[in-house]
């Protein structure tokens, strides 16, 4: 079997953008994977249009091959972009390969440790009693672990004004819900140390399970010094794009949860062995999966193979109804939500099914996330 062509279709859904790769075989086999690089599409384009002349003639089955021959293939290694392209690449290349043994995907990683995937959801109100409803009927509805939100605005970020008000809302949402639910917040890169620390202090021990990256990944040493400042466990590494990025994470023992996305880590291939290394620490592995549904289908293949699961991020909650993370026009068929929980089916490769004509047809417009300022008119993060 040879590769014969390398189709990329970015497509708008909602407010965000997701960007979808068929890889075509001369065995009429093909594959789908998807890109997690949100809002530069066309970045990951354009390296797909490189690596197109690569791919053309490669046996598919040799999926670590061709990782390297990728990887090692330019001079200028690595980088998120081109961590992004291989992984919608690897994603296509595990669902052809599962489609021409007659196995889904997690069969090829290992096999199925578990007969259903754990998730976790997030509130969508801002932090009042609308959050805290909201986490309730998530419990209700079978949610053992609940991201509450952070105060934002959309366009402005004033760091100790939102860590005052969260804190608040935070103290009131563990009274309320009660010890045996796992709550943590996400800060979204959004806080200097300084401010960070302050806001771990806020809070009585037992506030929060985990705290989702306060501060920006660039400096592992940043994260050591909060360390110092809080016994709050930390999910970082949605953003990383290989395995020598989570090195100082994993090794120095900085993060409690692993947040790896398999659509920005350079795939199933980088991502199970990051999951493996993760498991000699101890660290329990919590995929980032806000991005489309092949995204999540290969994200539920993942956590089907891997033992050190915690949860997987699912942005289909009754909790985030007013929000479309999904359309099902363009995946008809991937893996359903059911309770707080993924299942996927037994069905060969991915298991998911593409509208390609609607896909080809599909809205995109170049986007941006929103462009943060602080009160006093500088920048700041999303
Ligand atoms: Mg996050």
């Amino acid at each position: 079997m040879k590769i014969t062509g390398v189709k990329a279709y970015p497509a708008q859904v909602g407010g965000r953008s997701q960007l979808f790769l068929k890889i075509e075989t001369d065995a009429g086999i093909f594959g789908w994977g998807e890109s997690g690089l949100t809002f530069r599409e066309r970045a990951v384009m354009g390296a797909l249009e490189h690596y197109e002349t690569i791919l053309i003639g490669l046996d598919p089955m040799q999926i670590g091959f061709i990782w390297q021959r990728l990887y090692r293939s330019q001079y200028f290694e690595g980088g998120r972009v081109l961590a992004a392209a291989m992984s919608a690449i690897d994603i296509a290349l595990h669902d052809i390969k599962g489609k021409a043994l007659g196995v889904p995907v997690y069969d090829l990683l290992g096999g199925k440790q578990r007969d259903r995937v754990p998730t976790f959801a997030s509130t969508s109100a801002a932090p009042g009693e609308e959050m805290i409803g909201q986490a309730r009927a998530l419990i209700d509805a079978g949610w053992n672990t609940v991201r509450l939100s952070r105060f934002k605005s959309a366009d402005r970020f004033e760091p100790r004004e939102a860590i005052a008000k969260t804190c608040k809302w935070l103290v009131k949402a563990r009274e309320a819900l009660g010890d045996a639910v796992v709550l943590g917040i996400d800060w979204h890169h959004q806080l200097s140390v300084a401010e960070a620390a302050s806001f771990c202090q806020k809070l009585p021990a037992g506030t929060l399970d985990f705290l989702e990256e306060p501060l920006r990944d660039e400096t592992p040493e940043a994260y050591e010094a909060l360390r110092r400042m809080t016994g709050i466990p930390f999910a970082i590494g949605e953003e990383f794009a290989s395995k020598w990025q989570f090195l100082p994470y994993v090794e120095r023992d900085i993060h409690q949860f692993n947040r790896l996305d398999v659509c920005n880590v350079g795939g199933l291939t980088e991502a199970i062995k990051i999951a493996g290394w993760s498991e000699a620490h101890y660290v329990d592995i919590m995929p980032h999966n806000p991005l489309g549904p092949i995204c999540t289908a290969a994200t539920v293949h993942f956590a089907m193979a891997v033992p050190n699961l915690a949860w997987v991020e699912t942005r289909e909650a009754p909790s985030e109804a007013n929000r479309v993370f999904r359309d099902r026009t363009l995946v008809p068929v991937a893996p359903e939500l059911i309770d707080a929980h993924y299942v996927i089916s037994e069905a060969p490769g991915l298991g998911v099914e593409v509208d390609e004509d609607a896909l080809a047809n599909a809205d995109y417009q170049l986007g941006s996330p929103p462009l943060l300022t602080r009160n006093d008119g500088s920048v700041t993060n999303w």
